[in-house]
């Protein structure tokens, strides 16, 4: 998808209006339009890349630097007892805006939002294989 048409980039030239808490050169952090919880808060980069494995590491390290103030200022206004931060990258995982975004989603006990989380158990040598072949990854 091109830029001129990316919900998020037209948020990030100001052509959309968004409830913004956070803007530099290179992010921008604003309210999500349809909250998980009041508070739930976007970051994203201000360059258009649809996923994260896409964004250099000086893009993202000038829009993640924030992450850590903006988890606390998100704590801190609405009083939340803990956080989530989500990225989905792909349909698989569940992404709709396809321009890089975390969501910062404040949390609370019993509240309506959740994970299946199906956690699993490695067969003999099937992590060793994996570590091996993330780090040949890693080293390209
Ligand atoms: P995703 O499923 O892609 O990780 O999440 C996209 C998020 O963007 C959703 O939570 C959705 O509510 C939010 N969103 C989509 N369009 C807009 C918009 O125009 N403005 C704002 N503020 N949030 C949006
Ligand atoms: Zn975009």
């Amino acid at each position: 998808m091109p830029p001129t048409d990316c919900i998020f980039c037209r948020i990030a030239r100001g052509e959309i209006p968004a409830m913004k808490v956070l803007d530099d050169d290179a992010c921008l952090a604003f309210l999500d339009i349809a909250p998980l919880a009041e508070g739930h808060v976007l970051l994203i980069p201000k360059a258009h890349a649809q996923t994260l494995d896409q964004l250099s590491a000086d893009q993202a390290a000038a829009m993640l630097r924030h992450l850590p103030a903006l988890v606390k200022a998100v704590q801190a206004a609405t009083g939340c007892a803990g956080v989530n931060v989500l990225q989905n990258n792909g349909k698989a995982a569940h992404q709709e805006v396809p321009h890089v975004h975390f969501h910062v989603i404040p949390r609370n006990p019993g509240d309506a939002f959740g994970f299946n989380w199906p956690a699993g158990k490695y067969p003999a040598g099937r992590a060793e294989q994996l570590v091996q072949a993330i780090q040949d990854e890693l080293s390209r």
